[in-house]
């Protein structure tokens, strides 16, 4: 963290909140993606896996080791206005019952999904992607689309991930499969009773009309949700200056992540996004508190 008496603005600070290792869809171990955290300039870093808070203790170390603050995280699956969206947690008890519960039972469907997933893929032609997906998975309890879109790459179906997710894996095309994860009430309460801040997550990939993004905001607030993402690696500069607009409609902290998964399909790497615009606050502001200073 910045020393009280930086003569620097607290937005400069190069916080990363937001990243992956194989406990759900990245490809480093926790252990892996500190060090890179740390090797790319990284300040502040927080491991945002999705569903799950099995890497906590390892990343906790890592960076207490790598003398690299660190701020626990999560990334929540949730449904909302019939498509998915994520909510990231942070600074939160990674130990803390309701939290943990909660998680593994939005995990629970993952796999009976990812049978359903390879029965679609099946039917266009493509055999045998649950055992081949399942060859990417590190954690047996988060079997992902990511893991399915390795396995068609691998195999020569696509070319990269993104062509995966063009042809395959999303709605209308094969391989997709509608899923109910949690709601955003529970998201949000999982989080902040286990004394964290609930983030919107990269607002701007959501295909909500105008209408249904107001009430995603308007209701994440009511449920006690804090602050939202502006610079994340899934944001175009245009996403920066309006989601930058609608923290300060909404009185939202501001928050900051690579959304980093792999050095091989990543496109952002830890540490490398610009910094908040200066008219916004800092999630690491009121979280301050709860940074586990090495
Ligand atoms: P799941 O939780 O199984 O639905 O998988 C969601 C994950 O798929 C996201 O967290 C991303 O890592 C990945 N993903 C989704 N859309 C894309 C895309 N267009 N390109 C690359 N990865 C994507
Ligand atoms: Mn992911
Ligand atoms: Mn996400
Ligand atoms: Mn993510």
């Amino acid at each position: 963290m910045l020393p009280a008496e930086s003569k620097y603005p607290s937005v400069w600070l190069n916080a990363d909140l937001h990243c992956h290792s194989c406990v759900s869809d990245g490809t480093l171990e926790p252990e892996d993606v500190a060090a890179r955290a740390k090797a790319n300039g990284v300040d502040l870093w927080s491991l945002t896996d999705h569903d799950e808070v099995g890497g906590q203790h390892r990343a906790m170390q890592a960076a207490s080791d790598l003398h690299l603050p660190y701020l626990t995280g999560t990334e929540i699956s949730v449904t909302f206005a019939g498509t998915t969206v994520h909510i990231v947690g942070l600074g939160f008890n990674p130990d803390d019952t309701a939290l943990v519960t909660g998680l593994a039972a939005t995990r629970g469907g993952r796999r009976e999904r990812a049978r359903d997933m390879a029965d679609s893929l099946a039917r266009a032609g493509i055999r045998d992607a649950y055992e081949g997906a399942l060859k990417y998975v590190g954690n047996p309890q988060l079997i992902s689309r990511t893991h399915f879109a390795r396995h068609l790459v691998e195999t020569g179906v696509c070319s990269d991930t993104q062509e995966v997710f063009r042809r395959y894996l999303v709605e209308g095309k094969p391989g997709f499969v509608s899923h109910r994860w949690a709601t955003l009430g529970e998201a949000v309460s999982w989080i902040t009773r286990a004394g964290g801040m609930a983030v919107i997550a990269h607002p701007g990939r959501y295909k909500l009309t105008a209408n249904e993004e107001y009430a995603l905001f308007s209701e994440f607030k009511t449920h006690g949700g804090e602050a939202v993402e502006v610079v994340t690696g899934s944001h175009t500069s245009a996403d920066f200056l309006k989601y930058a607009d609608m923290a300060v409609e909404f009185g939202l902290y501001a928050s900051r992540g690579a959304d980093f998964h792999s050095p091989e399909e990543s496109h952002t790497d830890l540490g490398t996004l610009p910094p908040l615009p200066a008219r916004l606050t800092p999630v690491w502001e009121p979280l301050a508190d709860r940074v586990h200073q090495p």
